[in-house]
């Protein structure tokens, strides 16, 4: 399948250089995520419409309801005002940007381009997490599933779900894909080995948790400073997410509970 990158011009902290959209451009033009509306942004879209066989943006899909993947939504309607605008409800997210949007459920075939992708729910970064599947290439956008080189964050107290989050990893290693082109950072092109490493990562981070648990390290806080060394300060608000995913896990499965803001094993 032919699809174009299209940078968001959204760079910092958390976004890294900025976001990555896609443009699948062929009989029905299609957009994946809506960055945040940088006139750059509007710019790059409207220049790989012009290279596509039919000119007209048809869909704009969004990967989740997270600011840098739909905020640019209103823009982009005001621009296309005949593209659709479409992701999983989230409701308390999907109201505050500029859009009546169409409503994906999780094994929709969405026509794009010349060719039809199917929606999987992917959920654990956000609850209406989906990652966008071309069976025929093998090819899958991942939206905040994956990033090369880094983990993703878990935003346990804003819809995060660690839980949620291995079993999206697991269903992504089931379809197989050769290559992954996520929203921020390079492609993958050994998805297996990538998402392997991701929850061997995961299963290394529980671990260390739970064994400072043990020894005592009780506190949200003291386990950050406990298991990351050296977090840059922009970071560490991250890091208590991914810790706190963590404990909310190991206490779904009963293996620490809270005591006020203590935690202690069980
Ligand atoms: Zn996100």
């Amino acid at each position: 399948m032919r699809y174009e990158l299209i940078h968001a011009h959204n760079p910092g902290p958390y976004t890294g250089a900025g976001n990555n959209t896609y443009l699948i451009p062929g009989r029905a033009p299609v957009l994946i995520d809506a960055g945040t509306g940088d006139s750059r942004h509007l710019a790059g879209v409207a220049a790989a419409l012009v290279q596509s066989p039919s000119t007209l943006l048809t869909r704009i899909l969004v990967t989740h309801g997270h600011v840098d993947h739909a905020s640019g939504i209103g823009a982009l309607l005001a621009k296309w005002p005949k593209a659709v605008a479409a992701k999983m409800p989230w409701p308390e997210r999907d109201d505050r940007y500029a859009a009546c949007w169409s409503a994906i459920v999780d094994g929709a075939l969405i026509a794009a381009g010349d060719t039809t992708l199917r929606a999987v729910h992917t959920p654990g970064h956000a609850p209406d997490h989906l990652c966008f599947f071309d069976e025929a290439s093998g090819i899958l956008f991942t939206g905040d599933l994956v990033v090369s080189g880094s983990t993703v964050i878990i935003p346990a107290s804003s819809g995060g779900d660690l839980v949620a989050y291995l079993a999206s990893l697991r269903r992504v290693l089931s379809l197989q894909p050769v290559r992954l082109l996520p929203a921020h950072g390079p492609a993958i092109d050994d998805p297996a080995a990538l998402v392997r490493q991701y929850l061997v990562h995961r299963q290394s981070r529980e671990d260390q948790i739970l064994a400072a648990i043990r020894v005592g390290v009780d506190t949200v806080d003291r386990l950050v400073s406990h298991v990351y060394e050296e977090l840059d300060e922009q970071l560490v608000s991250a890091a208590r997410e991914s810790v706190l995913a963590h404990l909310e896990k190991l206490r779904s499965e009963e293996r620490v509970r809270a005591e006020a803001n203590r935690w202690v094993s069980r």
